[in-house]
């Protein structure tokens, strides 16, 4: 089964007499990280109080006695998304654990690949876990490492932690926050003109609470915060960064920067380089699909020399349909959220750009609703690769199964849309598009999910890899050069 720990949304603040505000405010503008629930854990020094639910984060803190009632000048809060089967209040976080002599918040974003490995070892151990979810495995580590003081024992027990993370971490005094060696997750520090010190996954909730960027927290590295300033230290040398490519595909804000690198301008330079690599030669109108892929949109319009039109409404008020845990349900989803407007795109030959293709759903119903609305042409361009093969790091990204791309061909797939034309954007062009500049494999990209070259290993999830791969896969790795060909293995 997969790891039921998925790309979420994390926020932590020290130093500001408003903390569980803040820190509210902030995880508002990383909801589009993760709907399924939310919570905050604050302390004032002595005492940590947290609060969690399944929901919206709105909905988790209707009461705002909730928010009043964690009290203190640091906190830390996540919004969460996970895979279907597991949204129990169980899952939610942060974590509150209180021991005799300590309380811990915690909180992770990510995957990680040696978990069930991890939970197997500590439990023959007697470790007694009351989630089903990775996130426990950490504290488990950190309470049984020999070391003598709490930060040596965190290092301790990320160095045996394998995947995809961030982690913000919460004692009484100090907030600690962790990026995995591959820098997979990302990380920002940020600081209030009050002098309060801001972590988050995305700098967008920097800017929402009036903060200043910091600097990014890389791959390897650990921020320690108190009232009194911030240390960063490398709990681990052996690093290779990694970043996760799908957070500027589709995860992140565009008005977020990662690794400096602004989302919007990001997607747009894929846009312009879809329209070299894919053009449409008869195309009257460009169009995007809200809100994701506005951006490769307007990219693709602008190289293209067409007019960018608005030919797709969305109704604001309806959660992702990636949420919904059957097909059936997704479907509904897509049909309540997206509307083509008929004077835009009636009688046209019409590009539509969406950021990627995962299940073919969502791609399939725009079609339909575009030629519903009289379009007469549909030629679909997608400002990404092909998602061919399982994330294991955490981005929801399925198994191989679900993924139409590892089991359909372009030309197949192009059939079950019932698009027009259908074309992809290259490996290369994103990373060109996206623009880091790293001396390493994909300058610095996690390119996983469209070539199956996972940076850091596959551990737990071998197997389950090697044993499905569709002969779509197994084609694509037979023709194509791989930097990261070890696969490590659990030891189970
Ligand atoms: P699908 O309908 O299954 O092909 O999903 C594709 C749509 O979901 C695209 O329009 C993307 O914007 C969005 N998407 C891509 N990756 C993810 C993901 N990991 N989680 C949720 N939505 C996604």
């Amino acid at each position: 089964m997969r790891s039921l720990n998925e790309e979420c949304g994390v926020f932590g603040i020290v130093n500001h007499p408003d903390a569980s505000n803040l820190t509210y405010f902030g995880l508002h503008s990383l909801q589009h990280r993760g709907q399924e629930g939310a919570g905050i854990v604050a302390t004032d020094g002595e005492k940590l109080r947290g609060y969690r639910d399944l929901g919206l984060l709105s909905e988790v803190f209707a009461d705002k006695e909730k928010l009043v009632n964690l009290k203190g000048d640091s906190a830390v809060g996540h919004v969460r998304y996970a895979t279907s089967g597991s949204n129990s209040i169980q899952n939610i976080q942060p974590f509150l654990f209180n021991f005799y002599d300590m309380s811990v918040g915690l909180c992770h974003n990510g995957n990680l690949i040696n978990a069930k490995t991890l939970r197997r070892k500590l439990e023959e151990d007697g470790a007694i876990f009351h989630s089903s979810s990775d996130t426990e495995v950490l504290v488990h580590l950190i309470r049984r490492s020999k070391e003598e003081t709490f930060k040596d024992k965190l290092k301790d027990a990320l160095l045996q932690v394998k995947g995809g993370f961030t982690y913000l971490v919460l004692i009484k005094d100090t907030l600690y926050g962790a990026v995995d060696p591959n820098g997979l997750r990302p990380l920002v520090l940020g600081k209030t003109k009050t002098g309060a010190y801001i972590v988050a996954s995305e700098t967008c909730a920097i800017d929402v609470v009036g903060g200043e960027f910091v600097r990014n927290i890389e791959a390897g590295e650990l921020v320690i915060i108190t009232k009194d300033g911030y240390t960063i230290e490398k709990y681990t040398e052996d690093t290779l960064v990694s970043i996760a490519a799908m957070e500027y595909v589709y995860f992140s804000r565009p008005d977020s920067d990662i690794a400096g690198i602004n989302v919007h301008t990001a997607r747009k330079n894929t846009g312009k380089i879809l329209a070299k690599e894919q053009p449409a030669p008869n195309a009257d109108i460009v169009i995007g699909v809200p809100n994701s892929s506005l951006s490769a949109a307007s990219g693709y319009a602008e190289a293209a020399g067409l007019p960018y039109e608005m030919g797709l409404v969305k109704n604001q008020y309806v959660a992702r349909t990636f949420i919904q845990p059957t097909q059936e349900l997704r479907e509904q989803g897509v049909r309540m959220k997206l509307s083509a407007v008929k004077g835009v795109v009636a009688g046209k030959s019409v590009v539509m750009v969406d950021d990627s293709i995962v299940r073919g759903t969502t791609s399939a119903r725009i079609v339909t609703l575009l030629k519903e609305a009289g379009a007469k042409e549909v030629h679909v361009r997608i400002a990404s690769p092909r998602l061919m093969f399982p994330s294991f790091y955490g981005i929801d990204i399925s198994t191989t199964k679900e993924l139409i791309a590892a089991n359909k061909t372009i030309e197949e797939i192009r059939e079950y849309i019932n698009a027009d034309s259908l074309g992809f954007l290259s490996e290369e062009g994103l990373i060109e598009g996206i623009g880091l500049n790293y001396d390493v494999p994909y300058k610095g990209l996690c390119m996983e999910c469209f070539n199956g070259d996972y940076s850091a290993g596959l551990y737990d999830y071998a197997d389950e890899y090697l044993d499905n791969l569709t002969d779509i896969q197994k084609e694509y790795l037979a023709n194509n050069k791989r930097y990261f060909d070890d696969i490590v293995k659990g030891e189970n």
